[in-house]
């Protein structure tokens, strides 16, 4: 990382506005899954031990207007448990309220901004909105790294104010996500699936030209398999997908990255845990039905190249994995990559999700928090919110 740290930062007795990803999932009120409240606790613990006064602020979902369940006091509720602190609530994002509730921080106090989508020049980086945040606050610690993709108020714009800092969790993902571009430890594996092929294309792109095999599943293998002929029957495939992934099998053909296909499939006739499900030796998929997983042999394979592999990097489940029957692709190649000596790294949100559920997280080098920010990355774009940042 070659920008300033907050571990570098003076920050006693002084007012920082932190920047987090505390976009959870909520419901009944409350907070569904804290994982990503957890993720932030160590920059939130340094900077309490080193006498900050904290001002949070964090977007959560996508609210029109300041649409009151989307509020983050249930956020705030949670992250004080976690803390075992108290954690005062802001009545807004700025303005007269929020602004007397930062100046009567004591060092160690938190105090938590409501949503900041609530208001309008969030995602506009209006210079306004910029302005009265970092009016709040002294510097400025960025430790979204999920968020860090969008040039925003709260992830660039302050930053035209105020001295700004890396957190730990941002540095750490980008540290990690870019040890698999540059000089892994060979042979890097790469592991690509899911739905949203378009968003990946970039990312195959990329790592044709990095890494040694990529090994292709979910919906993604589809648009290959139509380019190269064979019938989908019913599965998800998109015509934008399929035109480019001709495109990257000639690319592959002249790389030194092997670029893998499934030999086997599960399909189903119809997208639901209790429909009719069939194995397909190969990778036509007749009329009337959906290919749902990667096949067993498909899985061993894969799992075997990711137990020979020195680096790992896998995004997008094998299939469908959230209805049983679908679900063994993903949970193949999740337990090679746990138990793989290799350095193991995971993005994606469903992805993790995927790791977390089969309670494998643990066994992964690295788990990242950041979906759309970490294939940026990847692909090789320049995160807004990181540029902006001062140099270390
Ligand atoms: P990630 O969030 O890890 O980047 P995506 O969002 O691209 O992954 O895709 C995840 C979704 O892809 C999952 O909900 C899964 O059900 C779906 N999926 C995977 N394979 C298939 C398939 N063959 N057909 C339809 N959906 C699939
Ligand atoms: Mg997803």
């Amino acid at each position: 990382m070659t920008k300033a740290s907050v571990r570098d930062a003076d920050v006693d007795g002084k007012a920082v506005l932190l920047r987090s990803d505390l976009n959870v999932p909520l419901a009944d009120g409350g907070v569904a899954d804290d994982t990503r409240i957890r993720a932030a606790l160590p920059t939130i613990e340094l900077l309490r031990e080193r006498g900050a006064k904290i001002v949070l602020v964090s977007h959560l979902g996508r609210p029109k207007d300041r649409e009151p369940e989307l509020s983050t006091r249930p956020v705030g509720e949670r992250l004080g448990e976690l803390l075992g602190a108290s954690v005062a609530q802001g009545d807004a994002v700025v303005g007269d309220g929020v602004a007397a509730a930062a100046g009567a921080l004591e060092p160690g106090g938190i105090l938590l901004l409501e949503n900041s989508r609530y208001e309008p020049g969030e995602t506009k980086n209006d210079p306004e909105l910029a302005a009265s945040l970092a009016s709040l606050a002294d510097l400025y610690v960025n430790d979204a790294f999920g968020a860090a993709h969008r040039a925003h108020a709260t992830t660039e714009g302050v930053t035209q104010h105020l001295d700004s800092y890396a957190g730990l969790l941002l540095e750490r993902e980008i540290e990690m996500l870019t040890s698999v571009l540059e000089e892994p430890k060979r042979p890097l594996v790469v592991v690509l699936g899911g739905a949203k092929v378009a968003d990946k294309l970039g990312v195959i792109e990329r790592f044709l030209d990095t890494a040694d095999q990529l090994l292709i599943g979910g919906a993604m293998c589809f648009g290959f398999f139509a380019s190269q002929g064979h019938s989908s029957g019913d599965s998800l495939v998109d015509e934008e997908g399929t035109q480019l992934s001709g495109e990257l099998l000639k690319k592959a053909e002249g790389a030194s990255c092997e670029l893998v296909l499934p030999v086997d499939l599960i399909a189903g006739e119809e997208f639901s845990a209790d429909t009719e499900v069939k194995e397909i030796d190969g990778v036509d998929v007749p009329d009337g039905w959906m290919g749902l997983d990667v096949g067993p042999k498909t899985t061993a394979d894969y799992a075997r190249r990711i137990g020979e592999a020195g680096t790992v990097f896998w995004n997008g489940p094998m299939g469908a994995f959230e209805m049983a029957p679908f679900a063994a692709g993903t949970r193949g190649v999740a337990e090679a990559v746990a138990k793989s000596p290799a350095t193991t790294v995971v993005g994606g949100g469903d992805s993790a999700a995927a790791v977390a559920d089969f309670g494998l997280a643990a066994d992964v080098d690295w788990v990242s928090t950041g979906g759309g920010a970490a294939l940026e990355l990847i692909e090789g774009k320049k995160l807004p919110g990181v540029e902006a940042l001062n140099d270390g």
